[in-house]
């Protein structure tokens, strides 16, 4: 193993030695040993470059480099705070999947699953390294999931120290000694500045996000967001694991009580999930992405990724505390004249993020692994304010409930659109599965019959009017209402069920006002909420029709009465 020393002077100039140097006390991480890369650990990939390769950086080198190359500041509690450039978000439309001998009858084509030629997956890869070549780049190797029966080595070049950055904290840190045998099962190149000719690179635009399950490559190109690198390696698993491994693949977070009870939290984005499973009196598995085998539920990831648009830190202590060294924060701006960020200020996003290791929560479970779910929550921020904010579904119900994946966001930010905007995305997560949603869904069928599972349903947005005239569900009742269901005080309460949903709502909870459970009640105007009800039920019918032909009998008459 080189050490500091030889590796170091050959990497980086004075300027920034001695700049490190002074962000050393600041960051409060030690500036100690560098790694050099393994040596063959570009020649597999078909990379030489004349420049630096910053191999395995720590978070406070990482922060270092992004402050002295004019990419990142600090906050007043030492975080790194970017700017991802023009996307600030995932790109959907940009996501291409190379359509081979491999992927050809296996992967389910459609919006998210969009074909790419292997021969311009070539040239784009070619045109990459090429870009790449007098450049310095970054390289990480990390894991993915949790559990080692499954883990995948995975193998990170990036463009800018920040990039790199992210992966340290969002992917699974191996241990020194692990490094030196390291072979990579799978890659990223990542270069936001690479730009894709369209007319001749065979994408939509000049940003890309190509994966070649055959050559075992993600290629992101033309995007600063993060975000794709991290979603790139989530779509990889949701289809090798359910395929090669038997192992249902989830998009959702996942805690554990005292007891060893876990739970696991679907949702699509903005449901809640990375806010809900920071549960100060449970164990955090995970925030986003997850696996179930025979006996285990665990995290593909090693961080969370969190939204802060309005964190608070009396609200999300967790999160909010997680601002600090080492933490990445992406696209949110200053309160002005000083230091501080405006968690409120949509000024270059509504989708402000933070990145940190699942360390920086104070009861995360090491290693995130946990035991077999005993209850399952869908979560839906439902802008209509129809569905209750809790409620349990029969088997069947849980079944329809996950093949349709329910939400509805606000409409846009245009001056006088107040109408909710619905989303179906199959099992709460469409533009990340590779396979048909039957997959999926039949998988989780089989385990939630299995292990005798109850399901809740928990909708994290709206009552007492749709959006525009009611409010959100305060945050704070939804804590209490998972926490009542998780410790079991729901058990022995009555319910009633919803007259066009089905699903069965308790008509009491502690430390929730009875009247907000029947979402009926919160409604000023009865008629307008039956009517509201009967459309989104509507919505419902329409969406599952195209499920329909594939679900049997206990799945068909959970569907909402039109
Ligand atoms: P993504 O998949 O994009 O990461 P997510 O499911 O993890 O999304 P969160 O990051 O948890 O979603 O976002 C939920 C947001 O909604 C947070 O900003 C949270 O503060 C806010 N919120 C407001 N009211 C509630 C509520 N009743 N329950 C949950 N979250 C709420
Ligand atoms: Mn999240």
């Amino acid at each position: 193993m080189h050490r500091f020393g030889c590796f170091f002077s050959n990497t980086l100039n004075i300027t920034l030695r001695q700049r490190l140097r002074k962000l050393k006390p600041l960051l409060a991480m030690s500036v100690s040993t560098m790694l050099a890369a393994p040596k063959n650990a570009l020649k597999t990939l078909g990379l030489s470059t004349s420049k630096h390769i910053h191999y395995q950086l720590s978070p406070a080198q990482l922060t270092g480099q992004a402050v002295q190359r004019g990419e990142g500041v600090l906050n007043d509690t030492g975080a790194l705070l970017i700017n991802t450039g023009k996307f600030t978000g995932r790109s959907p439309k940009d996501k291409f999947t190379v359509k081979d001998a491999l992927t050809e009858n296996t992967v389910h084509w459609n919006d998210f699953n969009i074909p790419f030629e292997e021969k311009n997956f070539f040239s784009l890869k070619e045109k990459m390294l090429g870009y790449l070549a007098d450049k310095e780049v970054w390289v990480r190797d990390c894991y993915a999931c949790a559990e080692e029966a499954y883990r995948l080595r995975l193998r990170v070049i990036n463009e800018n120290p920040w990039s790199n950055l992210f992966c340290y904290n969002m992917f699974i840190r191996p241990e020194e000694k692990d490094l030196e045998s390291f072979t990579p099962n799978w890659h990223i190149i990542q270069a936001p500045g690479f730009k894709a000719d369209p007319a001749v690179d065979g994408t939509r635009a000049e940003n890309f996000a190509v994966i070649s399950f055959t050559h075992k490559t993600i290629l992101i190109g033309g995007t600063g967001y993060t975000g794709e690198m991290k979603k790139g390696i989530f779509t990889m698993l949701n289809y090798v694991l359910p395929t090669k491994a038997a192992v249902l693949s989830m998009h959702c977070s996942a805690n554990m009580g005292d007891a060893g009870d876990t739970a696991v939290f679907f949702g699509l984005s903005g449901t809640g999930k990375t806010t809900l499973s920071a549960d100060p009196n449970r164990k955090l598995i995970g925030d986003d992405e997850h696996g179930w085998t025979r006996d285990s539920v665990f995290n593909f990831e090693g961080g969370c990724y969190a939204k802060c648009i309005d964190l608070s830190e009396e609200k999300e202590p967790e999160i909010y505390n997680a601002i600090r060294p080492g933490a990445l924060v992406e696209n949110v701006t200053f309160i002005e004249g000083t230091n501080k960020i405006d968690f409120s200020s949509k000024k270059i996003t509504e989708n402000t993020r933070v990145s940190y290791p699942l360390t920086f929560i104070s009861n995360a479970l090491e290693p995130s692994i946990g035991k077999t779910p005993k209850n399952i929550f869908f979560l839906t921020c439902d802008a209509y304010g129809v569905l209750p904010p809790i409620s349990k579904l029969t088997a069947g119900q849980a079944m329809y409930q996950f093949i349709s994946g329910y939400t509805a966001k606000v409409a846009g930010t245009e001056a006088g659109v107040t109408e909710p905007k619905s989303t179906f995305s199959a099992c709460f997560g469409a533009p990340f599965l590779p396979l048909h949603p039957g997959q999926y869904a039949e998988m989780l069928g089989k385990k939630m019959n299995e292990h005798n599972v109850n399901v809740w349903m928990i909708n994290t947005g709206w009552s007492g009017g749709a959006y525009g005239v009611g409010s959100r569900m305060k945050l704070s009742y939804t804590r209490a209402m998972i926490t009542a269901a998780l410790e079991g005080k729901l058990d022995n309460v009555f319910f009633e069920a919803h007259p066009v949903f089905g699903m069965m709502m308790p008509v009491e909870c502690p430390g929730v006002p009875t009247e907000i459970l029947n979402p009926r009640n919160t409604w000023a105007d009865k008629e307008a909420y039956d009517a509201m009800a009967k459309n989104l039920a509507g919505q419902f019918i329409k969406n599952f029709e195209k499920y329909a032909s594939g679900a049997n009998e206990e799945i068909l008459v959970a569907a909402p009465k039109g």
